[in-house]
């Protein structure tokens, strides 16, 4: 572990590539405000207070040409974001000046920070744990309010501090049990020490297992909720897809892909995102989707944690809709009957036959019908009791769930091994495997390699 002191002056852009109306370079480290100094003409930054903004001019010592005007914030270790001195350079977001600004910093003394740097700093200087660390990008990343507000919650400390107290009566319970194994001479000893374990074990457990039960609601919140449209040609699909972008003010994001870019777009759903996949598909006008057919959409759904199945109301139900409400059974699906301004013409005894009533909403996507009742058959579908908790500790990231699900089987050994009438030391060996778990959820236990591959998906800057 790096410690505080070994940790160099970093700095990056921390704004977002392009034009803008500001760009911020930031530099962190014990000698952030000597590098910036530099290059600074303007108060001596060495001087003025800490939390200050400061009116300048980045300099290039070297010509003495003005590069560009700007206020420099200056925020003095240890209450920063990183815990180290921190200077913040805002200047005019022009592309060639940031670059600019940054280059000079890169040769007056400071390293061009790694994805994620400044937040990873935080981490090794103690100011947030990993799990706080991990929801900073959660928050960055997060589609709808209600995924912000779980994030901020995570930020906040909430998931650390009920594993931290999990932890801390793990090694309560483990200390009793060096103890009463140091006085063997007692009567019962063995006896008493299998009871205090039994006992904590249980009680981590049932604790553990109310974590797990958010996760899967979790997770939708955090990576949203993958959708999938189907329905043959002329249905309504894209109307009712461009009717719920509009209303909600989707959010679209590029995510670079190895050979080409995939076009992500989430739809607000009381809060939960609804990611929807494969909707370059829907929106080219050939619909290649919709000529691909049924293979296709067998593919989509397979994927999907939600399914849309749109039908024409006022269409008899055609041999491709018995397919795909064949192919969507084993789904989680809501069956829309779209065109409901039109004349009935669909035999609804027929599909009540085939599918569940409560399955069936109906809506018309030109005519903005029934789309508030979609929202709230998805929102039920998934979110049955959330509405009422919002306040208690959800667990989202898969990294956690994982790490639970492994402490969860650890205590299933420390009580299997209990039954079987294991000697207490090797018992309590799986009782300090579930310790560990829990520990790298916080990161008081990891790895190298796992900082690394954390952090590398945040933003540069971040
Ligand atoms: P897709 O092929 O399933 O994507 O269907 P489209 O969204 O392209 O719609 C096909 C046609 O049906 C278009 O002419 C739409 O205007 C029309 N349409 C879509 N939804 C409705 C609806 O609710 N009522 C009526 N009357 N027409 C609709
Ligand atoms: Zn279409």
């Amino acid at each position: 572990l790096e410690t505080a002191t070994e940790l160099d002056t970093i700095a990056a852009i921390s704004t977002p590539p392009g034009e803008g109306g500001i760009s911020i370079v930031r530099v962190s480290g014990k000698t952030a405000l000597d590098v910036a100094s530099e290059i600074f003409k303007g108060k001596n930054l060495h001087k003025v207070k800490s939390h200050t903004i400061n009116y300048g001019h980045i300099v290039n010592p070297k010509t003495n040409a003005i590069v560009d005007e700007v206020m420099v914030s200056v925020m003095l270790a240890p209450k920063t974001y990183t815990c180290e001195d921190v200077v913040e350079i805002n200047c005019h977001g022009g592309i060639v000046p940031t670059n600019d600004i940054l280059q000079l910093l890169l040769s007056h003394g400071a390293r061009m920070a790694k994805p994620g740097e400044f937040t990873e700093r935080a981490f090794l200087n103690g100011r947030v744990d990993l799990s706080q660390a991990e929801a900073v990008m959660d928050l960055i990343r997060a589609k709808t309010d209600r995924s912000m507000k779980v994030a901020l919650n995570q930020l906040d400390g909430d998931l650390s501090h009920l594993i931290k107290n999990l932890r801390q009566d793990i090694l309560d319970v483990l200390a009793q049990v060096e103890v009463n194994i140091d006085y063997p001479e007692y009567d019962d000893v063995e006896t008493m020490t299998s009871k205090l374990l039994r006992e904590k074990a249980v009680e981590v457990k049932a604790q553990i297992k109310q974590l797990l039960q958010t996760a899967q609601e979790g997770k939708i919140l955090r990576d949203g909720l993958a959708t999938a449209i189907v329905g043959h040609p002329n249905v309504g699909k894209s109307s009712l897809l461009n009717r719920m972008l509009h209303e909600d003010k989707a959010i679209v994001t590029d995510v670079a892909g190895t050979t080409r870019d995939v076009l992500e777009e989430y739809v607000n759903v009381r809060g939960v995102p609804l990611k929807l996949v494969d909707t370059a598909g829907i929106h080219e006008t050939n619909d290649k989707v919709e000529k691909i057919g049924v293979e296709r959409s067998r593919k989509a759904i397979q994927t999907a944690d939600l399914v849309l199945l749109v039908l024409d109301s006022s269409q008899p139900l055609s041999d491709e809709d018995r397919q795909l409400i064949k192919v969507t059974d084993e789904a989680k699906r809501i069956i829309i009957l779209n065109k409901a301004d039109l004349p009935m013409q669909l035999d609804t005894d027929e599909l009540f036959n085939l599918v569940s009533e409560d399955q069936v909403i109906r809506t018309s996507a030109t005519e903005g019908v029934g789309l508030d009742d979609l929202k709230e058959k998805i929102s039920k579908l998934f979110f049955g009791g959330i509405e009422s908790n919002q306040n208690s500790v959800i667990v989202t990231n898969a990294r956690h769930i994982g790490l639970l699900n492994q402490a969860e089987d650890a205590l299933d050994s420390v009580l299997q091994g209990l039954k079987d009438g294991m000697p207490v030391d090797l018992v309590q060996i799986d009782m300090t495997r579930c310790w560990d778990f829990l520990g790298e959820i916080t990161g008081d236990s990891y790895q190298d390699e796992l900082l690394d591959q954390l952090f590398s998906q945040f933003c540069l800057g971040k």
